[in-house]
């Protein structure tokens, strides 16, 4: 069981999409108290679900299942030094990434790989 205060964080991530899926499901449109409170009642409702080793973890997962994930994208560049052995030896690969700033999904595609000359 995770804690009241991860609680209270993970509702806070979620927020905004909690409330969103408020809206579109319970068609309630009030302030924001009313809203916080639907947050809440839909937090207690799940919270059964939400047990686990004490991150919050798979909360996180269960809310981007129901919510859709959060996501931030980019390109990274990975260089695995002395991949073979004959020169040039480096193997330089880039990544395009999507990573969950909520959950802890991630997701890697290799776009390109070379090799490269550079220990
Ligand atoms: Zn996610
Ligand atoms: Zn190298």
């Amino acid at each position: 069981m995770i804690g009241y205060e991860r609680a209270i964080e993970i509702a806070d991530l979620y927020y905004d999409d909690v409330y969103s899926f408020c809206l579109s499901r319970l068609k309630i449109e009030e302030t924001a108290d009313d809203v916080t409170r639907e947050v809440f009642l839909f937090f207690q409702e799940h919270y059964e679900e939400l047990t686990d080793d004490g991150s919050g973890a798979v909360a996180c997962n269960i809310l981007c299942d129901l919510l859709g994930h959060k996501l931030e994208t980019g390109t990274t560049v990975q260089i695995v030094h002395n991949a073979r052995t004959t020169a040039p030896k480096c193997l330089e690969k880039m990544d395009s990434y999507e990573i969950c700033s909520r959950c802890d999904y991630s997701k890697y595609t290799l776009i390109s790989s070379k090799y490269i000359s550079c220990c």
